[in-house]
């Protein structure tokens, strides 16, 4: 269990939906996407301000300016952010901005990103490295926890394997495992497990299923155009369907969501 803030529990019997864009592209995205969130009960917003692209081609994040913009929303709906700090040298920074810091599936054996997020005792969102195993991934908890932080939550985002349909493999095992390993909460991002929206449903319900403490969601209020991960997001009209869907697993597993009631009539 993991107190993100005194009103704000992962780990327990309540599933923490975070959702937002691949990227914070400008504030009229960020509003429409909070004005959703806020209806469906999502009370974790997720932006990426600073982007690991693999292709230096792409957009790269607006940076200083992204942070603003989501912590701006965030704090108009009343949200917590989480997202990314690429670099060592961004941690103070993001951590002025974020509620959680994210450290990317490429950096999960960075060792002296792992280390800075260890000095904080600001919740860390650990993703598995796509190329890491189970227990690569329980090392690199050990190296933030080894400079004082346990406030970690881990996170399986996908590990790349033959096949290509789906951008990387969600590996669902890899949920139960964790948690039983090492007790923080875990939660899976279908996202960029899969690389496509029509199958982020199911594999958010398996992950529900397969006992995930919460999601990582992309969404976006106009995919196609959106500058990263459009493939994979879903639109923002959905986000209710969605979140009445997760409920509907939660329950059957003793669990909860908490939505907006008005979606569910
Ligand atoms: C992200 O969540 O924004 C992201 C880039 O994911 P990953 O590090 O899992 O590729
Ligand atoms: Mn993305």
């Amino acid at each position: 269990m993991l107190a993100i803030n005194p009103n704000l529990v992962i780990g327990e019997q309540e599933i923490i939906i975070m959702a937002g864009p691949c990227s914070v592209e400008s504030v009229e995205q960020m509003v429409k996407v909070g004005e959703v969130l806020h209806k469906c009960g999502i009370k974790v917003i997720r932006g990426g301000a600073y982007k690991p692209r693999t292709s230096p081609r792409t957009f790269q994040g607006l940076g200083l300016d992204g942070l603003k913009i989501i912590r701006s929303i965030a704090d108009e709906f009343g949200f917590c952010v989480v997202t990314e700090a690429l670099s060592v040298e961004q941690i103070p920074l993001v951590n002025e901005y974020a509620d959680i810091i994210q450290i990317g599936s490429r950096n999960m054996q960075h060792f002296p990103i792992l280390w800075a997020a260890g000095e904080l005792r600001k919740p860390i969102l650990l993703k598995r490295g796509f190329m890491n195993t189970i227990e690569e991934t329980l090392f690199a908890v050990e190296h933030i926890m080894s400079k004082g932080n346990d406030r970690i939550i881990l996170c399986e985002r996908g590990i790349r394997t033959f096949d290509s349909e789906t951008r990387f493999t969600l590996d669902l095992s890899a949920i139960p495992i964790l948690k039983s390993r090492c007790g923080l909460p875990v939660i899976a991002d279908p996202s960029h497990a899969v690389g496509k929206a029509n199958l982020v449903t199911p594999l958010s319900l398996a992950s529900i299923a397969a006992g995930a403490d919460g999601l990582l969601i992309e969404c976006h209020p106009n995919p196609d155009n959106a500058l990263s991960d459009g493939s994979q997001s879903l639109p923002l009209e959905i986000m209710p369907r969605f979140m009445d869907q997760i409920k509907k697993v939660a329950i059957a597993i003793g669990r909860t969501v908490e939505t907006n009631d008005s979606i569910n009539k």
